[in-house]
């Protein structure tokens, strides 16, 4: 990796002599930017909090271009808000690194957790791990968004954080330097060195770099809401989640006593779900985690198999009570989707991070980490080649970033893939199979850890000893 990197140094500081400084050519027009970052989500804000809080970088003039209006951190609402994301602790130590940890700590809604029960819908034993350590934390994307970009705004002087959607992109010639350029709704043209996508799964700026993707559709909406756990002294630290013949239903703690619950589905019960009255869905719900199948089948795979499911079966697993749901519901279509490149030959300059260039279903709770694991291998690469004087745009820099994250990301999206089929196929061997390696889990180390660390957003050749 090392021999790769002094390799493309020394070629891109050939071709350096035919770029322009970075540093140099700062700021000639307040429409032109070293880097311009298309969405403020929870991807492209972390983007610009990390070059602004580096010191190599924090002189770059960035330009944050998003749909949305910011939204200050405070006030927050009394009641969660039904989009939480559970943060693997790579993604912590980044928001301990950029300054915002304390911030998030503050608000008191951060919600740390150190086990995962896991556990099927036949009524056989279910996987339960934890750490002594927090295993993450569940936090809003409202939450670390606003304090994201109160951050940027209190804090960077070279970040413009500009409220406009961005229709399209083009490249025009700026004193025979050719130069890219997004053009906002309005038609103004905000230039950048290099632009980032941090648009999300319908990136326009993908679809203008024409980059052909792959991917499947689920057929499957998640259902959200946030819940009110019944009262208890010590705050609930384990994230459930159950297997359906439908899909994956999950229970992940929030702070004070409160819960997200996500609920993947097909579309049609979906829609039920989203159809009935509070009371109805909570009974629902309960049922739907609590209650076991044990259907004649099943007992009888019981006593051909020999096993004695004294697990975690439905029946026997520790739940806190629902006490009740607390806020409207809202679904999420779900798909599978990868980008083949995450930067284009034909538009030099343009490159895809987070959801823009890959697309994972929610049931591993991984496409957030996987967006920040792209911030941190793009801005360390930027933050090479401003120390090393080279362009920040250079095409050879941008294609090492997709290097090292190219494989990282599809083996990631392969396994919860596999995760999805093994456990969404209801046909009667693939339930045995499942059932047996669920029972015997402890037994085969490969199945086991492709569980625990696609939990811990590591696959399984790269899960530290
Ligand atoms: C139900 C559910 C639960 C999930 N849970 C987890 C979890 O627990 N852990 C996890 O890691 N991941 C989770 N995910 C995945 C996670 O939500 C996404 O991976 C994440 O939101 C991607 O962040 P992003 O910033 O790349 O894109 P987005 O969140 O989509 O943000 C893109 C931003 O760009 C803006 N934008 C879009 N187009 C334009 C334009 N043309 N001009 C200007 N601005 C634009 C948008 O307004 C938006 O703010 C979950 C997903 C779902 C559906």
């Amino acid at each position: 990796m090392f021999r790769l990197s002094k390799n493309i140094i020394q070629y891109t500081f050939k071709r350096q002599q035919r770029y322009y400084s970075t540093v140099n050519n700062v700021g000639s027009g307040n429409n032109k930017y070293d880097v311009v970052i298309v969405g403020g989500g929870l991807v492209g804000s972390t983007m610009a909090c990390t070059l602004g809080s580096n010191e190599s970088t924090s002189h770059l003039k960035v330009a944050l271009i998003e749909a949305s209006p910011h939204q200050p951190l405070y006030p927050l609402s009394e009641i969660p808000d039904i989009r939480t994301i559970s943060f693997n602790n790579n993604s912590i130590q980044l928001f301990k690194q950029i300054g915002i940890w304390e911030d998030l700590e503050s608000t008191k809604r951060i919600q740390s957790f150190n086990t995962v029960k896991v556990w099927d819908s036949s009524g056989f034993p279910g996987i339960d791990f934890d750490d002594s350590d927090s295993m993450g934390y569940i936090i809003e994307n409202r939450i670390v968004t606003s304090s994201l970009l109160d951050k940027i705004k209190s804090n960077y002087k070279n970040i413009d954080i500009k409220q406009s959607m961005v229709k399209g992109i083009g490249r025009e010639d700026d004193n025979g330097l050719p130069e890219n350029y997004v053009q906002l709704s309005n038609d103004e043209k905000v230039f950048g060195k290099l632009i980032i996508g941090a648009d999300g799964g319908n990136s326009v700026i993908k679809k203008e770099l024409k980059i052909p993707s792959m991917g499947r559709n689920y057929n499957q909406k998640a259902v959200v809401c946030t819940i009110k756990l019944g009262d208890s002294v010590t705050p609930c630290t384990t994230l459930f989640q159950r297997f359906l013949p439908t899909g994956p239903i999950a229970l992940l703690p929030l702070a004070n006593n409160y819960a997200n619950i996500i609920w993947s589905t097909n579309n049609l019960h979906a829609n039920y779900l989203l159809s009935l009255k509070d009371e109805e869905f909570k009974d629902v719900l309960e049922q739907s985690f609590l209650k076991g199948l044990n259907t004649d089948q099943i007992g009888l795979l019981n006593h051909l198999f020999n096993l004695n499911p004294s697990g975690l079966s439905g029946q026997e697993i520790y739940m806190p009570p629902i006490e009740k749901v607390v806020s409207k519901r809202a679904s999420f279509p779900l798909r599978l989707d990868h980008t083949q490149q995450y930067s284009s030959n034909e538009n030099p300059g343009i490159v895809l991070i987070g959801d823009a260039s890959h697309i994972v279903h929610p049931l591993a709770g991984q496409g957030v980490n996987l967006g920040l694991q792209d911030v941190q291998s793009l801005s360390a690469i930027i933050k090479d080649s401003v120390q090393s004087g080279h362009s920040i745009s250079d095409p050879m820099m941008l294609k090492q970033y997709e290097q090292q994250r190219k494989a990282e990301n599809l083996k990631m999206m392969a396994s919860i893939d596999t995760l999805f089929n093994m456990f969404t196929n209801n046909s009667l061997p693939i339930v045995v199979l499942r059932n047996l390696g669920m029972s015997i889990l402890n037994h085969i180390p490969l199945l086991k850890s492709l569980i625990i660390g696609v939990s811990k957003g590591v696959t399984p050749s790269t899960t530290p000893k």
